[in-house]
């Protein structure tokens, strides 16, 4: 399309990350504290340990200090939740990232819920999430809330405009869609049973797609025009809409890699100094 936005989510990030190496700046002159972010990491699943490494990363950028917490595959719940409950009273941590998704005979929600809110900077905990949806102030989950900074950054209107969000995760395609309502989008969830996904993203002026399933999203399932929001993050670096033939169409879209991914930890970084700001400025 003619005047197609791309929407760059690299550029944002840095822009991002700039302002924060200033924020983080003033909080070590102001009370001779370096913040620090902990990361924990169960298991050694290659996609996470990738994750956590780029999120220390990120932290060293802007100058937060990295607490990386790397726990056995067969630990228990019980084992989490003490680990848990030993960063929330640690005063030298603000924030506690617990990277998704943790081995199977861990209670996930469980453990989310036990991060402390003002500590949860990945927005994952069920109060953080009621809070946001209603619009109260609370961290919000990294990933929904850096598509919904994308939108905005690119002034791509949401009032009044229909948004399908594909995929209904906890981390990302039920709180996206409620950061999208509160904007005045009229929002449809979609995901695995559906009937005839493609009769909806068809009537979408914006699709976020948020499946876990490499080009899911074929270039006829949308319409000319289309705002393309891709949150996938397949291997070989694949997201979940088949670009390469639907973002010919569309009228702005997020390419993957460089899109939804980098804003995403630039995020976590931004809620991390928030939470920084609040306990030691
Ligand atoms: P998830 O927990 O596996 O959820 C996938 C969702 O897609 C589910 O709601 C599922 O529906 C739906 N779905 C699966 N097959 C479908 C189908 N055939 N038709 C319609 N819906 C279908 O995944 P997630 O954690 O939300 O992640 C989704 C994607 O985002 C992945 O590619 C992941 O790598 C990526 N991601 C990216 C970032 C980032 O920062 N860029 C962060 C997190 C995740 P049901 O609920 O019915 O099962």
């Amino acid at each position: 399309m003619e005047n197609q936005i791309i929407l760059d989510g690299k550029k944002l990030a840095a822009e991002i990350e700039a302002d924060l190496i200033e924020r983080v700046k003033k909080i070590k002159e102001k009370s001779g504290i370096t913040p620090s972010l902990a990361t924990i990491l169960v298991g050694d699943n290659p996609a996470s340990v990738t994750y956590v490494r780029m999120k220390g990363n990120a932290c060293r950028r802007v100058g937060i200090e990295p607490l990386k917490v790397e726990m056995p595959e067969d630990t228990t719940t019980e084992q989490l939740l003490a680990k848990i409950d030993e960063l929330n009273r640690d005063d030298t941590v603000c924030g506690i990232l617990l990277q998704h998704p943790v081995p199977k005979q861990i209670d996930e929600q469980k453990c989310f819920n036990s991060i402390s809110m003002e500590k949860d900077v990945d927005g994952v905990n069920v109060a953080s999430f009621g809070a946001f949806t209603m619009g109260l102030d609370a961290y919000k989950s990294a990933t929904p809330f850096s598509i919904l900074s994308i939108l905005k950054r690119y002034e791509i209107p949401l009032e009044g405009k229909n948004v399908v969000v594909v995929g209904r995760s906890a981390i990302l395609g039920k709180p996206v869609a409620m950061l999208l309502l509160n904007e005045n989008a009229t929002v449809t969830i979609c995901h695995s049973k559906t009937v005839d996904l493609p009769y909806y993203t068809r009537q979408a002026d914006i699709v976020v797609a948020a499946v876990g399933k490499p080009k899911f999203i074929q270039a006829d399932w949308v319409k000319e025009g289309v705002v393309l929001v891709d949150a996938g993050y397949n291997k070989g670096n694949i997201g979940d809409i088949d670009l390469e033939n639907a973002a010919p169409k569309s009228s702005a879209y997020t390419p993957v890699p460089g899109g939804v991914g980098p804003v995403t930890i630039a995020k976590l970084m931004e809620q991390s100094v928030i939470a920084a700001e609040k306990k030691f400025l």
